[in-house]
C-alpha cells in the first residue's frame, strides 16, 4: 500500500524511533531474547510450534521465516490488527502517548472506512454510556434486580460497563441522532427498521404470524408507539444473522434511496441488560443483550450485535481486554462458555478468564487467545447436549498446540452457579485439579466403553483416534498412543501396532529449511556492512571512531567501495541482494524495504537477525579478501574449461594461458591472506 503521508512523514520517523518494536510486538506475541539483538516468538500471522518469528530490536524490523511476513512496527500493528497505514500510525501514537497530527489516507475509499469505524467506535462509547445511565433510572429497576441476583455488586457492573436497554425503540436513536447521522446508526447494528424489500419478501401469511398482537403491543399500537415497528423487528430478534443480511441488503444503494424515504429506524435491543464485548484494546464494539422479558415474542434469550466494520465475532474473545494483563502473568487462561460466567468468575478474582460467547472457537481467536498465553484450562461441559461447539472448540485449540486442561464440575454446575454456591475458594480449587485434556478424553472412553472385552477396547481406542490425531506433533501423538495402551490395558501385540500406525501417521509437518547455506560468511559480512549504513542511529551503543584513527570506520561505505571496483558480487548466491544494496546507496531510510524478492528479503533478515559479533575494519577487509579468492578461483576454473576447449584459435589459446598464469599468481598473493594454495590448478 502507498501511503500519501506527505506532511507527517516526519511524524511517522519520529514515531517509528520512539515505538520500540519490540515493546508494541510484545503486547501481541511472547517473545525471547534470541541473541545479541533479536528476539523470537510464534508468529501471529501463521500457525506454528515453533518460533520462526523474529523482531531485531535496533533495526526495528520483524521477520517470519515460517511465512515471509516481514516489515517494521507499523506494518506489523497494520497486520495483525487489520487496519489500515494511517490506523496503525494513530494507534502506536497511542499507545506511546503521542499527540498525533492530521492523517491523510491513500485512497477516499480508505479514508472513508477509518472514518466510519472511528465514527461506530464512538458510537458505541455513546450507547454504552447511555444503557448505563439507564440503568440507573427507575426504569432499570428490573436490570438491577436481575443482576444482583447474578450476585454483581457495583464494581463489577461498572468494570463490565453493563447498562439497561430500555423497552422503547426511539430512546437510544433520539439520543444518539443528536451527535451521528443515521447512515451511521444503521451501520452501527444498533438499530433495526422496516425495509420495503424485507416487508414483500414476508409473506402476507407469515406477516399475520408474526403480527399477532399480545395485548402490550395492541396498546402500543393504538398509541402510536413504535410498537408496530417492534413487532415486524422480532423477525430479526428471532434470526441475528437474518437480521444482519436485511441491514446488508437494505445497503446504501441510491436506487434505494431515491424511490422512497427509508424506514424509520428503532432499537434492536429492548428490555435487555445490556453487556458490552470489547475489542483486546478496550474499546466497546458490539453489545450482548440479555432479555429481561418473559414473553417468547421478545426474541432469545442472549442477543449479539450483528457483523459491523468495527466487530467481527469470530476475531473477538470476551473479556480479553481485562483479563489479558494476568493471563500473561498467571501464564493460563481460563475458557468459560458464556459471558455471565466470564464475569463470575472474573467478580470472584480469577481474573485470566475469558469467554467464547457460546459458538465454537474460530482460528483467529485460537490464535488471539495463544499471543498471551498456550496455556488454557476449560470450563465448558463437554456432556451438555450442546457439546458439538465445545468439541469443535477443543479440538482446534488441539490443533493449534494449546495445553488444555479440563475443568469438570458437578452436573448441572455452569462456573457462575458453582461460584454462587460454593464460593470462590471451591473454585480455585476445581482449577487446581483440572484434568489434562486427554487424561479426561480417556476416562470417558473408559465410561463408556469398559475396557473388559477386547471389542470395547476397539471401541474405545476408535473412540479417541480422531482426537487424537488432531494433534500436529507426531512425537505428543506417540506419547498420547503409549498412554492408551497402558490406560486401556491394551496387551495384544497385534491392536497396539494398529493404534500406533493410525495414530502416528498423520500427514507429516515439514519444516522448510532455507537455501542460505550457499551464502558464505563473507557475503553475511559484506552484506551486514552495506546494511551497517541505515542503521539506527537511536540506539545509542554505535561505537564512535577509535582514539587516534585518521579516519571514522565506515564498514559500509568500505564493503562498497570494494565490491564495486571489482565487481565482487558478481556471480555469487547473493548476487541480487548485494546489488539491491549496493544500488541503494548509504541514504536508505529502511533496509528491509529494499531487497526485490521475497527470498532476498528473507536472506537478508536472516543475515541482520543473527548479528552476534561487531563489525570491524578488520573482519570487513577480510571478506572482501575472502570474496576475491572465490572471485579469482571461480574465474580460475572458467579460463580452465576454456582452454580445455578443442579447435580455440592460438591467439585466445595464449590468451587465456596468460591469464591462468595472472590467476594464479593472484591467488598466491600473501594479501590474500591464503598460504597454500598451490594445489590449485
Ligand atoms: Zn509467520
Amino acid at each position: 500500500m502507498v501511503a500519501t503521508l506527505t506532511t507527517s512523514d516526519n511524524f511517522k520517523e519520529t514515531l517509528k524511533q520512539q515505538a520500540d518494536i519490540v515493546r508494541i510486538v510484545g503486547d501481541y506475541v511472547k517473545l525471547k531474547k534470541a541473541g545479541a539483538q533479536n528476539f523470537s516468538g510464534l508468529c501471529p500471522f501463521h500457525a506454528e510450534k515453533t518460533p520462526s518469528f523474529s523482531v531485531h530490536a535496533t533495526r526495528q524490523f520483524f521477520h517470519c521465516f515460517g511465512c515471509g511476513q516481514s516489515g517494521d512496527v507499523f506494518t506489523f500493528v497494520q497486520k495483525v490488527e487489520n487496519i489500515t497505514f494511517p490506523e496503525a500510525v494513530r494507534l502506536i501514537a497511542q499507545k506511546l502517548g503521542v499527540p498525533m497530527p492530521k492523517i491523510s489516507f491513500s485512497s477516499p475509499a480508505e479514508a472513508r472506512d477509518a472514518q466510519v469505524r472511528m465514527a461506530l467506535l464512538d458510537v458505541h462509547v455513546r450507547a454504552a454510556a447511555f444503557f448505563q445511565e439507564c440503568l440507573r433510572r427507575p426504569e432499570g429497576a428490573n436490570a438491577r434486580e436481575y443482576l444482583k441476583g447474578r450476585g454483581l455488586d457495583e464494581e463489577m457492573i461498572g468494570r463490565f460497563r453493563i447498562g439497561y436497554a430500555p423497552d422503547s425503540g426511539f430512546l437510544l436513536r433520539d439520543a444518539l441522532r443528536r451527535e451521528f447521522d443515521e447512515e451511521l446508526l444503521r451501520e452501527s447494528g444498533l438499530f433495526s427498521w422496516k425495509d420495503s424489500s424485507q416487508l414483500s419478501a414476508v409473506s402476507s401469511q407469515q406477516k399475520q404470524v408474526l403480527r399477532s398482537p399480545t395485548p402490550e403491543r395492541a396498546k402500543d399500537a393504538r398509541s402510536g408507539d413504535p410498537g408496530s415497528a417492534q413487532d415486524d423487528n422480532s423477525v430479526g430478534d428471532a434470526d441475528p444473522n437474518k437480521e444482519q443480511r436485511t441491514a446488508e441488503s437494505a445497503g446504501f444503494e441510491p436506487k434505494a434511496k431515491s424511490q422512497e424515504p427509508k424506514a424509520a429506524i428503532y432499537s434492536k435491543f429492548r428490555n435487555r441488560v445490556m453487556f458490552p464485548i470489547c475489542n483486546d484494546q478496550g474499546k466497546v464494539i458490539a453489545f450482548t443483550g440479555r432479555t429481561l422479558s418473559t414473553d417468547e415474542k421478545a426474541g432469545p434469550k442472549y442477543l449479539n450485535s450483528p457483523e459491523t466494520p468495527i466487530y467481527s465475532k469470530s476475531r473477538v474473545l470476551f473479556n480479553l481486554d481485562n483479563a489479558k494483563e494476568a493471563i500473561r502473568k498467571l501464564e493460563y487462561s481460563i475458557l468459560v462458555e458464556g459471558q455471565m460466567d466470564c464475569i463470575s468468575v472474573y467478580a470472584a478474582g480469577f481474573h485470566n478468564v475469558i469467554a467464547s460467547s457460546g459458538t465454537a472457537f474460530t482460528e483467529l481467536q485460537a490464535r488471539l487467545l495463544g499471543r498471551f498465553s498456550k496455556n488454557v484450562v476449560v470450563n465448558f461441559d463437554p456432556d451438555t447436549a450442546g457439546a458439538r461447539a465445545t468439541e469443535r472448540t477443543l479440538g482446534l485449540l488441539v490443533e493449534e498446540e494449546f495445553i488444555i486442561k479440563i475443568i469438570k464440575l458437578e452436573t448441572g454446575f455452569d462456573p457462575d452457579l458453582f461460584i454462587r454456591r460454593k464460593g470462590k475458594d471451591a473454585y480455585g480449587a476445581a482449577i487446581k485439579h483440572s484434568q489434562k485434556y486427554f487424561d479426561y478424553l480417556i476416562d470417558q472412553a473408559r465410561a463408556q466403553f469398559p475396557p473388559r472385552t477386547s471389542e470395547n477396547k476397539i471401541k474405545a481406542i476408535n473412540y479417541l483416534i480422531p482426537h487424537i490425531q488432531r494433534v500436529p506433533n507426531r512425537i505428543v501423538r506417540d506419547g498420547l498412543a503409549n498412554e492408551i495402551t497402558q490406560k486401556l490395558e491394551i496387551d495384544s501385540k497385534v491392536m497396539r501396532q494398529e493404534m500406533k500406525s493410525v495414530v502416528t501417521n498423520r500427514s507429516a509437518t515439514q519444516v522448510t529449511v532455507a537455501a542460505e547455506t550457499q551464502i558464505t560468511d563473507a557475503e553475511r559480512v559484506l552484506i551486514r556492512a552495506l546494511a551497517s549504513a541505515t542503521e539506527m542511529q537511536s540506539s545509542g551503543t554505535r561505537s564512535s571512531a577509535r582514539e587516534g584513527a585518521e579516519e571514522e570506520f565506515d564498514p559500509a561505505r568500505q564493503a562498497q567501495f570494494a565490491l564495486q571496483s571489482e565487481h565482487l558480487y558478481e556471480g555469487l548466491a547473493s548476487q541480487s541482494l548485494l546489488e539491491a544494496l549496493l544500488a541503494a546507496g548509504t541514504e536508505t531510510a529502511d533496509v528491509m524495504a529494499l531487497p526485490k524478492t521475497e527470498d532476498d528479503r528473507r536472506l537478508l533478515a536472516s543475515i541482520l537477525m543473527h548479528e552476534e559479533e561487531e563489525l570491524t575494519p578488520e573482519t570487513v577487509e577480510g571478506a572482501v579478501r575472502a570474496l576475491r579468492r572465490i572471485y579469482l578461483r571461480r574465474r580460475l576454473e572458467e579460463v580452465q574449461l576454456a582452454t580445455q576447449r578443442s579447435g580455440l584459435p592460438l591467439q585466445e589459446r595464449q590468451a587465456l594461458l596468460q591469464e591462468k598464469v595472472r590467476l594464479k599468481r593472484a591467488l598466491m598473493d600473501p594479501g590474500l591472506g591464503e598460504a597454500g594454495t598451490g594445489t590449485l590448478g
